[in-house]
């Protein structure tokens, strides 16, 4: 999904070495995830729209927290949404699929405050469509990485078994030993 793809460029390294990484100022960063989701790239965001984008990332970051402690959200935590999604207009669109008919949203015009709406569209489409009760942030402290547990039994623990939940059980494996050998 775009929103968490959008998150990823908060970059933590999960190895644990303290290492962090806005990716949103990498060159060529932001124009890849648009490119991965079929996005046109407006150009360089300037200052402002970069503010702008990660003010947007904050305001999802810190729902994705209230969600994942089971806190209550009221008006004042979806603000930041539906200021973005005030900015720029979108229009509804029908597409013919191979199975039928689609209902599309698409922005009326280009640009970052477009690209911002179709973020916070489709983090918006999830808490209303899916299962916001999914959305977790990786148990890994030195990776915090949000994602959506699509497993049967609502039980995937890290944002990837093979990397951060193979490197938590050397840890905990680590400690025992430390414990044993005391
Ligand atoms: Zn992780």
């Amino acid at each position: 999904m775009l929103w968490d793809d959008f998150l990823k460029s908060n970059y933590h390294d999960w190895r644990g070495s303290g290492y962090y990484e806005d990716r949103l100022d990498k060159p060529g960063w932001l124009e890849q995830l648009l490119t991965n989701h079929n996005l046109p790239y407006p150009g360089a965001p300037s200052a402002k729209e970069m503010d702008d984008l990660k003010q947007l990332r904050h305001q999802i970051l810190h729902l994705v927290q209230r969600l994942t402690e089971h806190k209550i959200t009221d008006a004042s935590d979806l603000e930041g949404l539906n200021k973005t999604l005030s900015v720029a207009p979108m229009i509804l669109q029908i597409v013919g699929t191979e199975s039928g008919f689609q209902l599309v949203t698409a922005p009326l015009q280009s640009g970052w405050a477009s690209i911002g709406a179709e973020v916070a569209t489709s983090f918006v489409r999830l808490l209303t469509e899916g299962d916001p009760s999914r959305i977790r942030i990786c148990e890994n402290p030195d990776c915090k990485t949000v994602y959506y547990d699509e497993t049967r039994n609502n039980s995937k623990r890290f944002c990837a078994n093979n990397v951060c939940g193979n490197l938590m059980k050397v840890r905990r494996f680590r400690a025992r030993q430390k414990v044993d050998k005391t």
